[in-house]
């Protein structure tokens, strides 16, 4: 080998060695990220920059973790990915959603698409409460084959995966958005339509149940109904 060779092979050594790292890095960003951990170091030097997380935190860490993890029920075998409780670990709100969709699957995010769109006006314009500080989780955290609705058995199953979620989060009050997510924690009978805009416990938490955006988007005569069940909500989620 010339020197000029020499010198070239250690250049690609060290180029390869830097992307490495930078690699590795980034990938330590979103795999904290897609499980909202805290951010994962890829050197020591980072891993002293971050601070444990507190009790509350590792419990709903635990929850979430548990969730990703989860085979309760045969939804398991078709899933690209859980649907898990996104947003802060700890949050004066928490909404249940609508079970996962196709499109909460492929975007890793329960509410995506318009009724996201909805969702971040209801909350900003009528609850008053920043989307990224309220945790969000789908009643049911597995997409269904076919497009079809979650059995009750299977949202049963999922039922004490999705509260532990919940309740780590020690909302000031859970917001139940929809038929099938009202069906999934409450029970079908009685149907949204008689319990909606009653506060309810939910496992130690006061909960309040209206339509979803989905179901507003789909019967735009349903917003008036949902825009006084989420002004309920303000009160109860006040800031300091
Ligand atoms: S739907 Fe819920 S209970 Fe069923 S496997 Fe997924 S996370 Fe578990």
């Amino acid at each position: 080998m010339t020197p000029e060779q020499a010198v070239e092979l250690a250049d690609l050594v060290a180029s390869i060695r830097a992307s490495v790292e930078d690699a590795a890095a980034r990938f330590a960003v979103v795999a904290a990220g897609a499980l909202n951990l805290p951010e994962v170091a890829a050197s020591p030097e980072r891993h002293e920059e971050v601070a444990p997380p507190s009790t509350d935190e590792q419990a709903s860490i635990e929850a979430r973790l548990a969730a990703a993890a989860c085979e309760r029920c045969p939804l398991a075998r078709g899933r690209r990915r859980v649907v898990t409780a996104e947003g802060p670990h700890q949050a004066r709100l928490v909404v249940v959603g609508p079970p996962t969709t196709f499109a909460d699957e492929r975007d890793g995010a329960s509410m995506s698409g318009e009724p996201a769109v909805m969702f971040e006006k209801m909350l900003t314009a009528v609850v008053g409460v920043p989307r990224d500080e309220v945790v969000v989780v789908p009643a049911v955290m597995c997409r269904p084959p076919d497009g079809r609705a979650p059995t009750p058995s299977e949202a049963a199953a999922c039922r004490p995966m999705v509260m532990a979620q919940v309740v780590a989060a020690r909302p000031s009050a859970v917001l139940v958005f929809g038929e099938a997510a009202n069906a999934a924690l409450f029970g079908p009978e009685p149907p949204l339509k008689r319990v909606r805009g009653l506060w309810r416990e939910l496992e130690g938490c006061p909960s309040v149940a209206t339509w979803s955006p989905h179901e507003c988007l789909r019967t735009p005569a349903l917003k008036r109904e949902t825009f006084e069940d989420l002004v309920k909500l303000k009160g109860a989620v006040a800031g300091p």
